[in-house]
């Protein structure tokens, strides 16, 4: 089958069900082509403990930039060693000092695109195939980059992406948070909604929206890991 016969069967099957069976569903589906990525933000930790009761054996990516905050790294260990799943490390093949030759020592200022590139976009484009199939807990509500999001879909890099969480609210995530008393990052009760590298992020002022704190001051909201089909509706 090719993507979009992939996509056409597993559509139907998939909408309107629950996070658990999607990801079910999809495991069962489509074997070791399915993969996923995590920040460790909080609709991460959602997905992440769906995964961890039905599929525990999925292969699980942390993108490391090497510029995370400690107590993201601290997130990692935690999780991995509570929950027995193995969350793996990805970062560039490239030596610190030669990325700091290509970018620059303060490229995340400098060219941020750049940077994000290298530092993250590469890397899972080493790890993935063509027929990778990415999870993802993007939600719509996130951005206005990510309102088209759908459960299952080709992205406009040529990969299938299955994102079950896709309809959840911030509040969703929350309640079920709590519910569950699932561990998260401390820094999202300091008003950082969304947390990715600390040169790049910072808390919300109130009123703010859910990705106004990443690369405050200049026009990126997205790093690149994400890519629409459509560029006008979007720009992790
Ligand atoms: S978020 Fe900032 S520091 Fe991290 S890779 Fe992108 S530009 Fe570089």
């Amino acid at each position: 089958m090719n993507k979009e016969e992939v996509v056409a069967k597993l559509l139907p099957v998939l909408e309107g069900k629950g996070p658990g069976d999607i990801i079910s569903i999809a495991s069962q589906e489509l074997g070791d082509r399915l993969m996923m990525t995590t920040a460790f933000g909080y609709s991460g930790i959602v997905l992440l403990s769906f995964v961890k009761d039905v599929a525990p054996n999925l292969p699980i990516y942390f993108i490391d930039t090497g510029f995370h905050f400690e107590e993201t790294l601290k997130l990692r260990l935690k999780i991995m060693a509570e929950w027995n799943i193995n969350i793996q490390r990805l970062a560039s093949t490239r030596f610190k000092k030669d990325l700091d030759e290509i970018l620059g020592r303060e490229a995340y200022r400098t060219n941020p695109d750049l940077c994000c590139y290298h530092r993250k976009v590469e890397p899972l484009l080493n790890l993935m195939k063509e027929d990778t199939v990415w999870l993802s807990a993007t939600r719509r509500d996130q951005s206005p980059t990510r309102v088209g999001t759908s459960v299952i879909e080709i992205d406009g890099r040529g990969q299938i992406k299955i994102s079950p969480l896709f309809n959840w609210t911030s509040d969703d995530c929350w309640t079920y948070i709590r519910k569950y008393d699932l561990p998260y990052n401390p820094l999202h009760d300091q008003y950082y909604p969304s947390i990715g590298c600390y040169p790049c992020t910072n808390p919300v002022d109130e009123g703010g929206t859910e990705r106004s704190g990443r690369w405050t001051g200049i026009d990126k909201i997205e790093c690149g890991l994400h890519v629409p089909l459509n560029p006008d509706s979007s720009n992790d």
